[in-house]
């Protein structure tokens, strides 16, 4: 069968009927089970540094934010926070900072080797834009995988709100095939409803995952930040007429379920900015179109309200143990189990007549 096309896409992203939407709900999560199976698979968060050279207009930890006090954990306090994956059962712990290069090589490399020689877990970094060099060498400690959304595929929409360091523009396409040839499982994303988005880029964006047969896809609103410049309402592409992507809950499902039809097996998660604007049940809802991951957070709660990308974060001040608990219910709650193992995707046994990411299950 054949991908869906962008024209198809765009109808999808534009459909409000809530009779024809439960129709893609259905095909998505129909394809979700078929391709990934029920189980639900947990990722340990661990907010490692909130330090960040980078100006994006969007994101409240940009080097310009002066109003935020600043933190980098301890080696200590991160392997700690691993612990306390290994004791909820979940099979991966993604270490994720601004891009702060007070975590030097050396120092992250033997983060990595003592979290693998001495856990079983699988480990996720998410560090920005670091050189090739700190990325082969954290892969040569043991790092599994690494996380770098693109944020959107439109070039001069990047460019604007993540503006490059010195004059190297930032091509975050080519460091993920970069990082594919170092030999990490790669994840990447975008955020849904930023100011100067239009629908036709969205749909580029879920045929671009399609293309990059991206491992993990992670997709969450645009939350406004008021310290950041497009907190200010600002658009520097201010898009014609209603042709402005809105950065609400329905259009990230859509975007999950579609990405879910084009990307059958890929790892996608109901995202904690998802869980933000919907608190009450986004993360289920998440789960039922189309995702199969959740990333719980093990951050030290004396750092968590400090890793303030944008405000009233869901889950700000529970304990990783209350995290835990509260999770755990959902999840049955919505008829699913929590997955065992660190479910990357290439440990998932291959369907036999499937090709991963060529095929489109018109389920
Ligand atoms: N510094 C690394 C990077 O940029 O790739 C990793 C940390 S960064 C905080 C992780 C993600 O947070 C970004 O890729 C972006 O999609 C998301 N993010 C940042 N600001 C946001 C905002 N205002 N609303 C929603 N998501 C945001
Ligand atoms: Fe830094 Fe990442 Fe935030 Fe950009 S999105 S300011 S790189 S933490």
């Amino acid at each position: 069968m054949k991908a869906m096309s962008k024209t198809e896409m765009l109808g999808w992203l534009r459909e409000t009927n809530p009779d024809r939407l439960a129709e893609l709900w259905r095909r998505a999560d129909a394809t979700r089970r078929r391709h990934v199976g029920d189980a639900v698979h947990l990722r340990g968060l661990v907010e490692i540094s909130n330090f960040c050279v980078r100006q994006c207009a969007y994101c409240g930890l940009r080097a310009g934010n002066e109003n935020l006090a600043r933190y980098r954990m301890l080696a200590d306090e991160i392997f700690w926070s691993a612990e306390q994956a290994v004791k909820f059962g979940y099979g991966t712990v993604v270490l994720q900072a601004g891009e702060d290069y007070g975590i030097t090589t050396e120092w992250l490399a033997e983060v990595v080797r003592r979290i693998k020689s001495e856990t079983p877990l699988a480990v996720t970094l998410s560090l920005g834009e670091r050189p090739d060099k700190d990325l082969v060498a954290w892969r040569a400690a043991g790092a599994d995988r690494y996380l770098l959304r693109f944020e959107t595929s439109d070039r001069n929409l990047f460019e604007e709100i993540h503006p490059p360091l010195g004059n190297r523009k930032c091509d975050r396409i080519a460091m993920l095939q970069r990082l594919r040839e170092f030999g990490f499982e790669v994840g990447s994303g975008i955020m849904v409803g930023i100011p100067g988005q239009t629908y036709a880029s969205v749909a580029n964006d879920i045929a671009l995952f399609r293309e990059l047969d991206l491992d993990m896809i992670g997709i969450g609103p645009f939350i406004s930040h008021p310290a950041t410049p497009l907190g200010s309402g600002f658009s520097f592409f201010p898009p014609v007429n209603g042709e402005q992507v809105p950065n609400n809950e329905l259009m990230v499902y859509k975007a999950v379920a579609l990405t879910r039809l084009m990307r059958p097996d890929a790892n996608i998660p109901a995202t904690t900015a998802l869980a933000t604007i919907n608190k009450k049940n986004g993360r289920e809802l998440g789960l039922q179109r189309g995702a199969n991951v959740f990333m719980p957070n093990l951050t030290p709660v004396k750092y968590r309200q400090l890793y303030e990308i944008y405000p009233n974060k869901a889950c700000i001040t529970e304990t990783g143990d209350a995290c835990n608990g509260c999770l755990s219910t959902r999840i049955q709650a919505i008829g699913r189990h929590i997955g065992s193992g660190q479910g990357g995707r290439r440990d998932r046994q291959i369907i036999p007549g499937l090709e991963a990411g060529k095929e489109f299950c018109h389920a």
